[in-house]
């Protein structure tokens, strides 16, 4: 399920967010990083509660995750979006 950027041509995905619902624009090439978390701690993304909060000594754990950069921060066209020249 790929597209390319119709500025630069690069590989990109078209999403929407699950918070707002928009349309957004990712490179294609998904990177691995790493999130810190502890073993009882679940963060809710919708509502930013952290559950296990109460354990604060509970070590620290990381896990290996693939994220996507916006591609408006990778976009070598990107100057074309902010609005033309007049
Ligand atoms: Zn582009």
């Amino acid at each position: 399920m790929s597209d390319h950027c119709r500025s630069c041509g690069a590989e990109v995905v078209f999403v929407r967010s699950a918070k707002s619902g928009k349309r957004m624009i990712l490179d294609a090439k998904a990177e691995k990083r790493v999130v810190l978390g502890s073993a009882i701690t679940t963060l809710e993304p919708d509502d930013g509660i952290v559950v296990g909060a109460q354990h604060p000594d509970a070590a620290l754990i990381a896990r290996v995750v693939r994220t996507y950069v916006d591609h408006h921060a990778t976009c070598s066209a990107a100057a074309e979006w902010k609005g033309r020249r007049r």
